[in-house]
């Protein structure tokens, strides 16, 4: 007669043989997967940025989310960093006095902070119900809250720092950019690139900013070039400029295994707030382990084995015994 002895035994048993017999094949990770090409996204050219803020003010309008405020007045909109009410900031670094723009010694930057909508993001890849979703033609990252359930597993995987939890919330909603998805079917784009006064944002597809980014970074540092406005495909509102001093280093190309946002910057991205990354997503590593293991079912087992043993532990004294052995 199976007793409940026997049956934990056995799957204690069962999970280390499981184990034992298919750890050895979790070895080869999957590719981290492309931009699709016909990927959307951003080009941000920090050596055009003024520092206005009007993408700021019309991401929050987009995106009909409220002000913010971190001073005692609350006069204005003042967010400190981006929440779940606040998809896109603009952020400065300082060095010393401050005196000239794009100079890392006594300089200063800007530097635009929203949703990179990887290439392989691991905020989909985390999300356990699918609220987290890549479109499959233009790329662009979505959230759709009614699937979502609050877990925010989201937040803790994506290394750019972006989901950002409403706390507030009721219904416990993610707030972080969508590319303006939902402004598209009006015929508009993202809002922070169609404010753009200098096109320091550019909307358009990630190839064509691509090739725009490297364009740029080609010149020679202070001769005149046009910088297209808005979107990179649409109407002509180009105007003459200088070409500024660019790190040789379009971020995003390959950070991550790649991005649909590009970066432009004269100053070091580290120092302007853009971590250090690895040409792979950690969508691919971590869901080589997890299909390894689910694939291999170590994990069920193994996990089974655990709660038998919590649960045998927990068994009090002598109950176990009354079928004998
Ligand atoms: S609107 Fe353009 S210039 Fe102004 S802060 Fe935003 S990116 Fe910079
Ligand atoms: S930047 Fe973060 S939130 Fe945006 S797509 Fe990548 S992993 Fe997801
Ligand atoms: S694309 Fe839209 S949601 Fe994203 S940062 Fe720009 S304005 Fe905000």
């Amino acid at each position: 007669m199976t007793t409940r002895r026997n049956f934990l035994k056995g799957c204690l048993a069962g999970g280390a043989v499981a184990a034992a017999a298919v750890a050895p094949e979790a070895a080869s990770a999957r590719e981290t997967h492309q931009r699709p090409p016909e990927a959307l996204g951003l080009l941000y050219d920090a050596t055009l940025c003024v520092g206005c803020k009007a993408c700021v003010a019309a991401c929050k309008q987009a995106n009909n989310n409220p002000a913010e405020f971190s001073t005692v007045d609350k006069l204005w909109d003042t967010p400190l960093d981006t929440s779940g009410y606040t998809f896109n900031l603009i952020k400065m670094y300082r060095h010393g006095t401050s005196e000239t723009k794009d100079a890392e010694e006594n300089g200063y930057a800007f530097m635009k902070t929203s949703c990179m909508h990887c290439a392989d993001p691991s905020c989909v890849s985390a999300c356990p119900v699918s609220a987290m979703t890549k479109d499959p033609q233009t790329g662009v990252v979505g959230y759709d809250p009614d699937a979502c359930i609050g877990c925010r597993y989201c937040v803790a995987a994506c290394p750019f720092g972006i989901p950002k939890y409403q706390y507030d919330s009721p219904t416990g909603k993610i707030g972080k950019c969508e590319l303006c998805r939902h402004r598209t079917k009006d015929g508009h784009y993202s809002a922070c690139a169609e404010v753009c006064p200098t096109g320091a944002t550019l909307y358009g597809k990630t190839s064509d900013l691509l090739a725009e980014a490297k364009r740029r970074v080609a010149l020679k540092p202070g001769t005149w070039t046009r910088y297209p406005r808005g979107r990179i495909d649409g109407p002509d509102q180009s105007y003459e400029g200088q070409v500024g001093n660019y790190l040789q280093h379009v971020y995003g190309e390959t950070e991550y295994g790649g991005t649909q946002v590009l970066k432009l910057s004269a100053v070091d991205f580290e120092k302007v707030g853009m971590p250090k990354l690895p040409p792979n997503s950690s969508a691919a590593t971590s869901e080589t382990i997890q299909h390894t293991l689910y694939g291999g079912m170590i994990m069920p087992i193994a996990v089974l084995g655990a709660l038998a043993f919590v649960a045998k532990r927990n068994v009090a004294p002598g109950e176990d015994d009354k079928g004998g052995e």
